[in-house]
């Protein structure tokens, strides 16, 4: 594991603008932001107030008339025309990237082109009236219309990404947004404004940088019908809250504890290489993470040896500089949560099989880390880590292995691993989650729904199914004769 820093000595960056009613305004930069790989503050925006959010409410409201008269063909090429210009930007948007949210260079480059592909591929599916009956006496259809001006909230672990999908889909179906990311992570998405204004007509899109207080004030508005949120668990039950005075509709894209099952027919040399992708890629901050392993006692010491000999083989460091594999944890909130389960995993008798090292400096860093030998109601076990610690737990029976899995109040994602495809089908069939993947974790696709079951949320992004979560579905019926 190599720590090195790039030296971090840049003037303080202030030109950030929101985009409010098609107009890049400065305000008072007073947002402070800082790299999560030195602890310094690099950067300050502007922070939203109650009459930004009002005015870019009204503008959306004005603006939706004309939007969502304009046809999928018409929204579709606008929406190209941005992905086009999100391309042509990714080199100075990754490196912003890198810098607020501290993952590496190519993985900042990678979410860019994969919310351009993904938001090509969601515009590409047609949204169609579908005929329910048409018999002698009657015919009824079902129609599909936009609601209105749609809130999108977005969190700190992949600010672009997790924009331009909610964004596609709104706009897509014709509604029009405004936008508001993490006050950790707003820089990004503010130079997304300026893509978004040259490439759609004015109070289209709105982009905020606001505190949890602007997402607070989103959720209760009265002039927005729709908050297309991904956070955590804790904030989802606040957003659904705040929106029930107006019942507004809402789709929660929330935290996951994803189990990974591996049945003891694998290979783990030939598997832990992706197992421990899966758990620890951008540092373990990612919703779908594997967050747990269950693996078959006959396995079980073999596969913790291979995942230890990845995390030793880890190059943690400054996401700028290019040996980077892994970054620090994205703010300091977030560091001392996971010292704290770190430490917690100690005093539960937890056994350190590589990793928790913190190189010195001022930067957010701890190094992959796996744990075993952990009670199940260890917080490791039990709560979403959200950073670099994988628990690797022991079992001999399966039907204990799913109980564990299920175990949980999450339910985002899960996995199971075998050379035996039917049976892990099987056990696919009984884990508790939106979604199963088999001999792989973290896979998804612009055609493919995603979202959790339980406490993991509520609704589905991307595919047909989360477009039309961004719609009313209206009936005509007509009598014949
Ligand atoms: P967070 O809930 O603290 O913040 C997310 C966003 O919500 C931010 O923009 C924040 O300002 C805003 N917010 C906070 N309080 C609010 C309130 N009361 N009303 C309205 N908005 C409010 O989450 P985070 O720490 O930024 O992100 C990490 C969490 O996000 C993890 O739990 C992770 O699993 C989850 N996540 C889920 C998905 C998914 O697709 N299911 C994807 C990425 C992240």
């Amino acid at each position: 594991m190599a720590a090195t820093r790039a030296a971090d000595i840049v003037p303080l960056r202030t030109d950030f603008c929101q985009l409010i009613e098609g107009e890049l305004l400065a305000g008072t930069p007073t947002l402070d932001v800082i790299n999560p790989a030195t602890g310094a503050v690099f950067a300050r925006a502007p922070r939203a107030s109650r009459a930004d959010l009002d005015r870019a409410v009204s503008a959306a409201r004005r603006a939706f008339d004309g939007w969502r008269a304009s046809s999928y063909a018409q929204r579709r090429a606008t929406l190209e025309r941005f992905c086009e210009s999100l391309r042509a930007q990714q080199d100075s948007l990754a490196e912003l990237l890198t810098r607020e949210q501290g993952k590496p260079l190519t993985q900042s480059r990678e979410e860019i082109l994969r919310a351009a592909s993904l938001s090509n591929g969601m515009t590409a599916i047609p949204i169609e009236p579908e005929l329910l009956v048409d018999d002698a006496q009657r015919r009824i259809e079902l129609h599909y219309l936009p609601l209105g001006v749609i809130g999108v909230i977005t969190p700190w672990n992949a600010p672009i990404n997790l924009a331009v999908g909610p964004l596609t889909m709104a706009l897509y179906t014709g509604n029009t947004v405004i936008l508001k990311p993490s006050p950790y992570t707003p820089l990004a998405t503010l130079k997304l404004g300026e893509l978004l204004q040259t490439a759609f007509p004015a109070g289209v899109v709105n982009v905020l940088a606001g505190g949890d207080d602007c997402g607070q004030w989103m959720s209760e508005h009265p002039g927005i019908d729709k908050i297309s949120f991904t956070g955590s668990v804790e904030s989802g039950k606040r957003v659904m809250a705040s929106a029930a005075a107006t019942l507004k509709r809402v789709t929660l894209e929330l935290g996951g504890n994803d189990a990974a099952i591996v049945l003891e027919d694998v290979d783990p040399q030939a598997i832990a290489a992706k197992l421990f992708f899966a758990a620890f890629v951008n540092s373990g901050q990612v919703c779908m993470a594997i967050k747990r392993i269950y693996a078959h006692e006959r396995i079980f010491e073999p596969l913790c040896a291979a995942l230890a000999a990845e995390a030793r083989k880890a190059c943690l460091g400054d996401g700028l500089l290019p040996a980077t594999q892994f970054g620090p944890l994205q703010n300091r909130m977030q560091y001392e949560r996971v010292l704290g389960i770190l430490e917690d995993s100690r005093r539960r008798g937890g056994q350190l099989f590589a990793g928790a090292e913190r190189p010195a400096g001022d930067g957010y860093f701890i190094s992959p880390t796996i744990v075993t030998q952990l009670p199940e109601d260890a917080r490791l076990v039990a709560e979403e880590q959200f950073g670099p610690l994988l628990p690797v737990q022991r079992f001999s029976d399966i039907e204990d292995a799913i109980h564990r899995a299920n175990d949980t109040r999450f339910g985002l994602a899960a996995s199971v691993w075998s050379r035996d495809l039917e049976r892990a089908f099987g056990i696919a069939l009984r884990l508790e989650a939106g979604t199963v993947w088999i001999n792989q974790h973290r896979a998804t696709a612009a055609n493919v729904p995603f979202g959790g079951i339980k406490q993991s949320g509520i609704g589905r992004n991307y595919s047909e199914l989360g477009l039309k979560g961004n719609m009313e579905a209206r009936v005509i019926s007509l009598l014949k004769g």
